[in-house]
């Protein structure tokens, strides 16, 4: 038995939640910390260049700006959505204040992604009732963003609580349909599609954004994966063998809906990049998320893209991509998650 007064993730009244020292969960302190240390605003990088390749008549193919219409149109509004999740249901329930001050955090980052498409707009003279119902009118989109409502509707029922043992069994699964589903695996083929275009010098502004927006995603994946991981260890009764099988049949869907986004986005494959090496890219994500969680692996793929790993690490991109012009307050040593 737990003590009366020991912190608990979930259903904690015994603890204080405005009470965040002693500090218990120095995981959630740290990624705080590695989000303060990256901190970044749109304004910060220069879109002279995109603007000009996107004005120009003959600079992008009509593939070429297919995809990068397709990503804007996913990820302007997925960022809203996950915003709305963190701080309408995630908050709410997870009372500690050692992850509900990383969940600031994370809320405030989520504000700054929602900012960088409003900017992408604006500097590249998108309409934005074009941009903005894509979610809508773009199948491959919605059956996306469809998913994850779907697999995340337990928690935002306003009478839901997580007493008990299936209600906490319904927040995990919640959790992984935010965090390992929406922002690890969701992601991941638009982060490939657009650094693969910055490293061939193409909409460049617009690639150093997301990776910006990748490297703030995979400290949220981080912090979800830890959150589930502690909720699993608190409350052990919740990991059976049916309750994984869902969790896995979930992340394969996800998969298959990644692979058609990307035959979407990509209709014909452009230099470096076709729907099917994207696949395996989102594959081999998935395993990996899959292992952090503890899960068995389902595809055993290797990454096609190997220099996506140097592109989450900070230290390299320097070097990496020669458009570089911010620089970077934090001197610690961050590690990443791809
Ligand atoms: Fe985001
Ligand atoms: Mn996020």
């Amino acid at each position: 038995m737990e003590r009366p007064s020991e912190k608990l993730l979930l259903n904690c009244s015994a603890t204080d939640p405005n009470k965040i020292l002693p500090m218990k969960y120095n995981w959630a302190r740290k990624h705080y910390k590695d989000g303060v240390a990256n901190n970044w605003t749109p304004e910060e990088v220069n879109m002279q260049k995109d603007v000009e390749m996107w004005k120009s008549p003959d600079a992008l193919t009509s593939h070429e700006r297919r995809l990068v219409l397709w990503n804007m149109g996913f990820f302007s509004t997925a960022e809203s959505l996950t915003a709305n999740n963190i701080v309408l249901t995630v908050y709410r329930h997870v009372t500690n204040p050692e992850c509900r001050q990383y969940l600031l955090r994370q809320a405030f980052e989520e504000a700054i992604h929602t900012d960088t498409f409003i900017y992408c707009c604006d500097t590249l003279g998108l309409d934005p009732d074009d941009v903005y119902s894509m979610y809508m009118s773009i199948p491959s989109i919605k059956a996306k963003d469809d998913f994850v409502i779907d697999i995340t509707k337990s928690i935002l029922d306003p009478n839901f609580s997580t007493e008990g043992r299936e209600n906490i069994q319904k927040f995990v699964h919640d959790l992984v349909g935010f965090y390992v589903i929406m922002e690890g695996i969701f992601f991941y083929a638009g982060f490939v599609m657009m650094l693969s275009f910055l490293r061939q010098n193409k909409m460049v502004g617009v690639g150093e954004q997301f990776q910006f927006i990748l490297r703030d995603e995979s400290v949220h994946l981080a912090f979800g994966c830890d959150l589930i991981n502690n909720i699993v260890i608190e409350n052990p009764e919740i990991w059976t063998e049916d309750f994984k099988a869902t969790l896995v049949a979930n992340i394969k869907r996800a998969v298959d809906l990644e692979h058609a986004y990307a035959c979407d986005c990509l209709p014909k494959g452009i230099l470096g990049l076709n729907a099917d090496a994207i696949h395996q890219y989102v594959k081999y994500v998935a395993d990996r998320r899959l292992e952090r969680i503890n899960l068995p692996k389902q595809y055993n793929v290797a990454n096609p893209f190997p220099w996506m790993s140097e592109v989450i690490d900070l230290k390299k991109e320097k070097n990496f991509f020669e458009t570089r012009v911010t620089e970077y307050k934090t001197g610690g040593v961050l590690s990443w998650e791809e």
